[in-house]
């Protein structure tokens, strides 16, 4: 499969150099030029790598990092036209995988990138940890370094928002969640919870779980109250 790598620039003239570069690996790039629709484009489909820029139009790539490294793990290579260290330790600091400043050869940029992705590979399987409680195991498996969840054994495909919501009621078994306690867990930043509700990520997470398995509904709604999550069937 071909890597897929999302590159968060605004400058056309690097954006290019860059997409350049990667295109002589090999791999396809996809060019966004602001962290919204990074961000956006991020809870759309699964990346192999981001490359990110820290200065950009609507904000910085350190926010979009730190926004991100709530819910994954994908590798973030940094590039930066200030070569600060105080950026570069900020970057590592948030989660980064490598600082690149600007300028740089398209040759630098694909050699960093390729280590990185080699990096990522290597790094060992985490185990995937039952979500709640080890001995009943339940419905669920949460692979918090993965950023994935199993049910019944077979993988969800989910948005960055449905697997931190699913993650979110899964971390409490039960517990009736109201839609802003859900939103809280799901959605830390407060500007983009406007525009997404917590029930239509509801309706498309059901509607993933049925897919699996349609006899169960292990997600319940208390009127007036908000979602609960159930992980086995009752006792
Ligand atoms: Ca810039």
């Amino acid at each position: 499969m071909t890597i897929q790598i999302l590159l968060v620039e605004d400058e056309r003239s690097i954006a290019e150099i860059v997409q350049f570069a990667l295109a002589g690996e090999g791999f396809q790039t996809t060019w966004r030029s602001l962290t919204g629709e990074a961000e956006a484009e991020l809870s759309a489909k699964p990346y192999d790598l981001v490359v990110l820029d820290i200065g950009l139009p609507d904000g910085s790539g350190l926010e979009l990092l730190k926004r991100l490294r709530r819910g994954s793990e994908v590798p973030v290579v940094i590039l930066s036209a200030r070569d600060a260290e105080l950026d570069r330790v900020l970057g590592l600091e948030l989660g980064a995988d490598d600082f690149i400043g600007k300028p740089f050869s398209p040759r630098e940029l694909a050699a960093r990138v390729k280590a990185v992705l080699k990096r990522a590979k290597r790094s060992p399987a985490p185990e995937i940890a039952p979500a709640h409680d080890a001995r009943s195991g339940g419905w669920f498996q949460l692979d918090e370094p993965r950023a994935s969840i199993r049910f019944r054994g077979r993988p969800l495909a989910l948005t960055r928002y449905e697997y931190l919501l699913l993650k979110t009621l899964l971390e409490q078994p039960e517990r009736v969640f109201s839609r802003a306690q859900l939103m809280d867990g799901a959605w830390p930043d407060p500007a983009a919870s406007f525009e997404r509700s917590v029930d239509t990520h509801i309706k498309t997470l059901r509607a993933k779980l049925r897919e699996i398995d349609p006899s169960v509904d292990p997600i319940r709604t208390h009127r007036g109250l908000g979602y609960s999550l159930r992980i086995t069937d009752p006792a």
